[in-house]
């Protein structure tokens, strides 16, 4: 018999520890990146890069390469992929399962603002504020437009839109410890937190270091996706696939 072809569309610390799970486990794997990273950190097995052009494309995809599964494991800001992810798994008959990491959550100690995008986050800041600004490179332009806020925008990837006078840029990749997080923010003299609800371990030092030195979040909430059969972890993941086939 065949093995199963799984396709994982990926692009995130899990979708890789997914990758090496199951690979061990006798799948044939193959995840997908939307190619947007300079030197993205690559998975095991088979890695493919680009978008597939829309519903369309993933569905002639799916069929042409006999996928038997497609994992969503994209972050959770990744709406677009997510729905058409699920629109093509729909029209073809694929089982689609996403992997996602659990909501952080705000402890009677935190101060968070909940917004919806990245234009709200900005627009909630007050006149004055020094931002610590750690949502990515592609929705940056709102922050910059403020000449009347200033502060330190982090990102992994170098940002299309200039730094504007009060902003600097930090190019780093995570994992951040509580000490280095908590130096950022004193150093700087940060007065605000604005991050996205990425959730997981990896990136939330930063949300104790605002708590500890009592600095306020603005929290960008996940926007909505797709009802699909949903996972935290990618062990939970890979269990129930194994229940369901064998390699
Ligand atoms: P998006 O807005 O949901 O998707 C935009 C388009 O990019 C999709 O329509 C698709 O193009 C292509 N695409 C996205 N993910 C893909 C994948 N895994 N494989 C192949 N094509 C993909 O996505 P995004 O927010 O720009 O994120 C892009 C990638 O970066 C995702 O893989 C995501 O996991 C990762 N990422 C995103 C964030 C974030 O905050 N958004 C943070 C960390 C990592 P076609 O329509 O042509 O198929």
């Amino acid at each position: 018999m065949r093995t199963k072809r799984i396709l994982i569309l990926g692009g995130t610390r899990d979708a890789r520890e997914l990758a090496a799970g199951l690979i061990a486990k006798g799948f044939d794997v193959v995840t997908s990146l939307a190619g947007v990273t300079e030197n993205p950190v690559l998975p095991p097995g088979t890695v493919r890069r680009g978008g597939f052009g829309g519903v369309a494309g993933l569905t002639s995809y799916l069929g042409a390469l006999r996928i038997a599964v497609v994992i969503d494991a994209t972050h959770p800001f990744a709406a677009q992929m997510s729905a058409q992810a699920h629109e093509a798994c729909r029209q073809s008959g694929v089982p689609l399962m996403r992997l996602e990491r659990p909501e952080w959550q705000a402890t009677d100690e935190d101060r968070w603002t909940i917004v919806h995008s990245a234009a709200e986050a900005a627009a909630a800041l007050p006149a004055g504020a020094r931002a610590l600004v750690t949502i990515g490179r592609k929705e940056i332009g709102p922050f910059f437009a403020r000449s009347d806020v200033s502060g330190v925008a982090r990102m992994i990837e170098e940002t299309p839109a200039p730094a504007t006078a009060g902003w600097r840029v930090l190019r780093e990749r995570p994992p951040f410890t509580l000490e280095a997080e908590r130096r950022l923010v004193l150093d700087e003299a940060i007065s605000h937190l604005v991050t996205k609800n990425a959730g997981g371990t990896v990136t939330d030092a930063k949300l104790t270091a605002a708590r500890q030195l009592r600095i306020p979040v603005i929290m960008i909430a996940r926007p909505a996706k797709p009802a699909t059969p949903s996972f935290t972890t990618p062990g939970a993941l890979i269990d129930m696939l194994l229940g369901m086939h064998s390699p």
